[in-house]
């Protein structure tokens, strides 16, 4: 079985430092058969825009072997929010952050033009849980993910949206239920990871009884942010907090550093979908026949 090869159909950007790239055809319809939401690992090509990838039903390249026995592979593999996908019209679509030419994710989606193509190795996680209210927390990389959830809360939701950006010019038109007021939150042009903006919002915020946490950000916001709302009596199955990068690591370093700052009891009380690499994957593909 190939690897899927994803091929981009448009490129938009959407603020300055956003760039929503639209990927169709149909690969992408097998990738969203899979259902494997709401993220997405992704797989960037070697320099000379080859992929060079194991077949996927090579038991070699299961998800959890893959670090080991094809460490070369597992450094171009990246994840990233499934931001909208449309299973009729077989298109999905990225957000990725134009956050310079140090990551090979970043630089691939800043050269990025109809016709580049990408590879899809997996994916998985979680969706927000349900609540009475909802404490959303985001900055440019949960941005994604905030727009999916908000898109997709119930039309009675009430809550409050902090979304920690570089500068005005980064806010984007969201829709959302009437009652989750939505707070962005400028940097001023600080660089991402260097401020405690959207840690200091959150402590500001009060917490009503039955209020889901969803905070995605940089890693060092995401400990504190966890930290003060445990401090403050909120379940762990009432939140899912997870670091999305980590200021002076690449993805894979992180992983292994800190494991995305996962707090891994969030998770205990959910089904055990771990497996987000390519074995899941391949194995959704066979299950489809
Ligand atoms: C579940 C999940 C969902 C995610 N969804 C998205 C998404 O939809 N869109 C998105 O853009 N990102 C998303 N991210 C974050 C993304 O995976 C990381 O930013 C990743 O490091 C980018 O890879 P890269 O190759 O560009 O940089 P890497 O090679 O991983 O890192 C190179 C350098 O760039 C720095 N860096 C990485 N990201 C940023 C950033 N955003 N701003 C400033 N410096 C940075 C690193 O600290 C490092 O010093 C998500 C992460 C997770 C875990």
């Amino acid at each position: 079985m190939p690897a899927l090869l994803f091929t981009a159909t448009e490129v938009q950007d959407v603020t300055p430092h956003m760039r929503r790239i639209t990927f169709t055809g149909e690969p992408v319809a097998q990738y969203i058969a899979t259902g494997q939401f709401p993220n997405i690992k992704i797989l960037l090509p070697k320099a000379d825009g080859s992929f060079d990838v194991p077949e996927l039903d090579d038991p070699a390249c299961g998800a959890d072997t893959l670090v080991r026995t094809r460490p070369d592979l597992h450094e171009r593999v990246r994840t990233y929010t499934v931001r909208r996908y449309d299973a009729q019209q077989q298109t999905l679509d990225i957000d990725f952050v134009l956050h310079g030419d140090e990551g090979i994710a970043g630089r691939w989606a800043a050269a990025a033009v109809a016709g580049s193509t990408l590879g899809a190795v997996g994916g998985g996680g979680r969706p927000i849980g349900t609540g009475e209210r909802y404490l959303i927390a985001g900055d440019e990389t949960g941005l994604p993910g905030v727009g999916n959830i908000l898109e997709n809360l119930p039309a009675d939701a009430v809550g409050t949206a902090y979304i920690e950006v570089d500068g005005p010019a980064e806010q984007q038109d969201l829709q959302a239920p009437a009652g989750v007021e939505i707070v962005w939150l400028s940097r001023d042009g600080a660089a991402g990871g260097t401020t405690t903006l959207l840690a200091d919002a959150v402590a500001a915020h009060p917490l009503a009884p039955g209020t889901f946490a969803w905070v995605s950000a940089e890693g060092s916001q995401v400990i504190t942010i966890r930290k003060d709302l445990r401090a403050r009596g909120v379940d762990r199955k009432a939140m899912l907090a997870i670091g999305y990068w980590r200021r002076g690591l690449t993805e894979n370093g992180y992983a292994k550093k800190a494991n995305h700052d996962r707090d891994l009891k969030e998770f205990d009380d959910h089904d055990h979908d771990h497996d987000h690499g390519v074995r899941g994957l391949a194995a959704r593909l066979r299950r489809r026949g």
